[in-house]
Parts: C-alpha cells; sequence; structure tokens
C-alpha cells in the first residue's frame, strides 16, 4: 500500500464565529518511490495539506494514513513518535543551527531520535556524499550557498530513513541553474531510497521531473494526472 494516504480529508480553520475550509475532502496517494508535485495558487490549500501530511496538524474530518497507519486513532504522543519514525519535513528556510556544521546538523537530528552516535555518524556521511556535500561536511551554514544550505536540509530530512518525504517550495530562494538542481536531487533520492515524497512547488517548470501532478483550488483537489512513466 502507498506510504501515504489521504482519504476525504476536510480541514477547517477557527475564522472569527465562522470557518475557513482549508481543504475540502481532499484525496492524495504518494507510492514508495513516486513524487507528486503539488501546485495551485496561493492560497489554494497546499500549505495545509502539505501540515496535515506531516501529521502536525489533525484534520477536522477524514483519514491520514502513514505506512498503513490511520493516525486518527493515536495519541498526540504516539503521533508525535509515528512522525519522528517515518517522516521526513523539509521546509522552505532550511533552519539550520548557526553554529553547527553540516554533518553535526545530520547527527543531532539523529540523536533527538534517540540512534548511537556512532550509527549516526557514518549514515551522515553517506547521506552528505548523495547530495554532493562530502567536501563542506566539516562547514558551518554561514560558509555554504543557499543550494548548498538545502543540500544538508535534504540529507537531514532523510536520516531518520522516512517512508514519506514532505517538502514545501524548496527552490523558493535559489535561482534557476540551483534549483534545477535540487529538483533533480529530490528525484534521485526519492527513487533511490524508495520513499513517498510530495512537493509543494510553483516551478511547473520542474513537474515533468515528477511522477504525479496534483492541482489545488479552493481547497479542493483535481484528480492526480500522471506525469511521467516508469515511477517504480
Ligand atoms: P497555500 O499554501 O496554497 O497558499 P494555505 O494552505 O496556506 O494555502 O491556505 C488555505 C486557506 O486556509 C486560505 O484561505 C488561508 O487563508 C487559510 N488558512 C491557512 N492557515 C490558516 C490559519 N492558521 N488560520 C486560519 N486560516 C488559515
Ligand atoms: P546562493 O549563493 O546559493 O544563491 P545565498 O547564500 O546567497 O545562496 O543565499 C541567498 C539568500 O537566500 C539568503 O538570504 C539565504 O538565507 C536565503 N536562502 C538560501 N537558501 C534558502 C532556502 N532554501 N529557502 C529559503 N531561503 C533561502
Amino acid at each position: 500500500a502507498a506510504p501515504l494516504r489521504l482519504v476525504n480529508v476536510t480541514l477547517e480553520y477557527p475564522d472569527g464565529g465562522g470557518t475557513t475550509t482549508a481543504l475540502d475532502r481532499v484525496s492524495l496517494a504518494a507510492e514508495a518511490g513516486q513524487l507528486v508535485s503539488l501546485v495551485g495558487p496561493s492560497g489554494s490549500g497546499k500549505s495545509s495539506l502539505l501540515a496535515t501530511a506531516a501529521t502536525l496538524v489533525r484534520p477536522s474530518r477524514g483519514q491520514v494514513i502513514i505506512d498503513g497507519t490511520d493516525t486518527a486513532g493515536l495519541t498526540d504522543k504516539d503521533l508525535a513518535a509515528l512522525r519522528r519514525g517515518k517522516v521526513g519535513i523539509i521546509f522552505q528556510q532550511p533552519n539550520l543551527l548557526p553554529s553547527l556544521t553540516a554533518v553535526e546538523q545530520l547527527i543531532i537530528s539523529d540523536h533527538l531520535r534517540g540512534k548511537p552516535a556512532k550509527a549516526a555518524r557514518t549514515k551522515a556521511a553517506e547521506l552528505l556524499d548523495v547530495v554532493g556535500l562530502s567536501a563542506g561536511a566539516r562547514k558551518l551554514p554561514h560558509q555554504l550557498s543557499g543550494g548548498q544550505r538545502q543540500r544538508v536540509n535534504i540529507a537531514r530530512a532523510l536520516m531518520g530513513s522516512p517512508k514519506v518525504l514532505l517538502v514545501d517550495e524548496p527552490t523558493a530562494a535559489l535561482d534557476h541553474e540551483r534549483s534545477a538542481s535540487i529538483i533533480a536531487l529530490l528525484r534521485q533520492v526519492t527513487t533511490e531510497f524508495g520513499v513517498a515524497t510530495v512537493m509543494v512547488t510553483h516551478d511547473t517548470e520542474f513537474v515533468p521531473l515528477t511522477d504525479v501532478v496534483a492541482t489545488m483550488r479552493d481547497g479542493v483537489i483535481t484528480a492526480p494526472v500522471l506525469t511521467r512513466n516508469g515511477a517504480q
């Protein structure tokens, strides 16, 4: 089954006496190794969908199923554990800690998951190699370019070996060339690690590199369209 499934998800925000419907019976699935792009105008519900899929927000109605577990029945504590174990989140801003080197950013994220430091070191080195940053392992964030910081961000999200990767406008602050290489990297790691990736993007130019495109408008999602063959 798909590592990520949203079934008839509705999300309402309280708004004065009433409610704003940010998501209206949205259904979406991402298979292992699939890169799904989510496009649509500002205010259409893309961030709300990502936050709901990330289990950071509980839907008003409907199901969010992560690696076969329906999250509705979980306590906040169990939900946090599921998120740590199965979900990688990449925000627009890398949010790196200013005083830690690239390799340390990765190791500390694993340490916070309670994993032994030695295994973390090996894994961090491997992942920095995958994202093309072996040479930058000992650099601080301010010594890295914006594109390199985003690579650290991606490597960090993969440290927990997630089944689901959720990515919010990863190229928002990058120039065209760097944007293309970041999307290519997300394409590569999605396939290589068999993770189910959903990426919000305004850059429709990169949609052909993704397997599926879903368009949002006013909290409603169109039927996802296959854009590419040979996803698996
Ligand atoms: P997008 O990411 O596509 O720009 P959002 O998911 O941010 O869209 O917003 C969808 C709708 O939900 C919009 O009408 C927005 O104003 C509303 N919204 C988003 N976040 C909140 C919030 N925390 N409280 C109330 N309304 C919100
Ligand atoms: P580069 O040299 O790769 O273009 P810079 O280090 O000059 O990147 O960064 C340009 C600006 O963009 C900085 O203010 C930085 O904080 C910001 N920035 C870099 N990467 C991102 C990102 N992925 N998301 C949001 N802002 C970013």
